[in-house]
């Protein structure tokens, strides 16, 4: 992997090269971001940078023996952990060794590829995927085995969140005493589920979601789209890169959005109760992924609707067809709403992404949003 072909983050990867270039090499280190960030590809970008043999200012050679290995993640010294679970050939105690090949083709395929992409390509099914005891069995024997040719033994540990109670406590033994010439890269998502003790030992980098304008130049730039539409999808990738993927191949949802969008405010104006449930039954057959895209985008028009309201028109970024709903609808988000409407749609989305129960989660925006659109502004 190349720091070049990962989307964004021009910082973070010139404080990484600052850090190897200086011998400040952490020997933990922490690739904290959000799915379809791109914290999994820094992690080998860095691997790879730190192993080269001719390393360019900015970026690995490519072609050094290293390199050749690293790209195509077989290197000896690279140990890769993940969460598994059994399916119809690993039929017990599964660990990442027995899905190696899948998950080398998942990364090289995809290098932002999700936790719930994991899931189908493994094919486990509905099963909850684990870093279980045996594993950490294996990271001990990896990590007593000699280093073969690199420079320094990485040990990478993709969502280490999903480790259980004994491999979290051994790692964090091992984090207590490094082994010399080891790395471990740990790349995670939701730092509140790690052991604070683990947190403290590692080194952060941190990846907040890519920008909206360096998505965009990347979408106009890679897919060749115009500008208005290429804005369109930045924003509601949501700083995930898997997620703009996906919406490139499979097409911009936004008028089905739109629609859904109105479709539940009209609802919600009227305190019509059959009509919410209907909405809501509907919006758990989309899955995660629309689900929480609609959210995102009806935060788009919340904050248009100020914009309209009390903004700088030059800020708007709404269609016509937006504009003409939002005619109607923006006098109802003012300032005694605003934030409590924001925040109900901003917790919807944190809960998507921790597996809430789409039925019930959406029936209650639903409901709070019935109140929230009766608030009157206070003068
Ligand atoms: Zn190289």
């Amino acid at each position: 992997m190349f720091f070049k072909d990962i989307v964004g983050y021009r910082e973070t990867k010139k404080k990484l090269l600052h850090i190897i270039n200086n011998d400040r090499i952490s020997h933990a280190q922490l690739f904290l971001g959000k799915e379809g960030s791109g914290n999994l590809a820094m992690a080998l970008a860095y691997a790879q940078y730190v192993n080269c043999q001719q390393k360019g200012a900015e970026d690995s050679c490519g072609t050094c023996p290293s390199c050749i290995k690293f790209q195509k993640l077989v290197h000896p010294d690279l140990h890769l952990v993940f969460p598994v679970a059994t399916n119809e050939k690993v039929k017990k105690d599964p660990v990442s060794a027995n899905f190696l090949d899948r998950w080398r083709a998942a990364f090289l395929n995809n290098p932002y590829f999700t936790l719930a992409d994991w899931q189908e390509i493994a094919e486990t099914g509905n099963k909850q995927l684990l870093i279980n005891t045996k594993e950490s069995s294996d990271i001990l024997k990896a990590l007593s085995l000699k280093t073969y040719e690199a420079e320094y033994k990485i040990m990478l540990i993709w969502f280490p969140e999903k480790m259980n109670a004994s491999s979290s406590n051994k790692l964090l033994k091992i984090l207590e005493e490094p082994p010399k010439k080891t790395l471990f890269l740990l790349v995670a998502s939701f730092a509140e589920q790690l052991l604070p003790t683990i947190i403290s030992r590692v080194q952060l980098v941190k990846l907040n979601p890519i920008n909206e304008e360096e998505l965009t130049d990347y979408i106009i730039e890679k897919y060749q789209l115009p500008k208005d539409k290429a804005e369109n999808i930045a924003r509601l990738s949501d700083g995930n890169v898997n997620q703009l993927i996906r919406i490139i191949e499979k097409g911009d949802d936004t008028e089905f959005f739109q629609n859904t969008f109105v479709q539940l405010m009209r609802s919600a104006f009227v305190g019509n109760v059959p009509g919410l449930i209907d909405w809501t039954d509907e919006m758990a057959k989309i899955g995660r992924e629309k689900q929480k895209q609609f959210l995102i985008y009806g935060l788009h028009l919340f904050r248009e609707s100020l914009i309209m309201n009390y903004g700088d028109v030059a800020l708007s970024k709404k269609n016509s067809k937006e504009a003409e709903f939002l005619k109607k609808f923006a006098p109802y988000i003012h300032g005694t709403n605003c934030m409590d409407t924001i925040e109900l749609f901003n917790d919807a989305v944190y809960h998507i992404e921790r597996n809430a129960n789409p039925k019930i989660l959406f029936l209650d925006v639903a409901l709070k949003l019935t109140k929230l659109l009766r608030v009157k502004m206070e003068v």
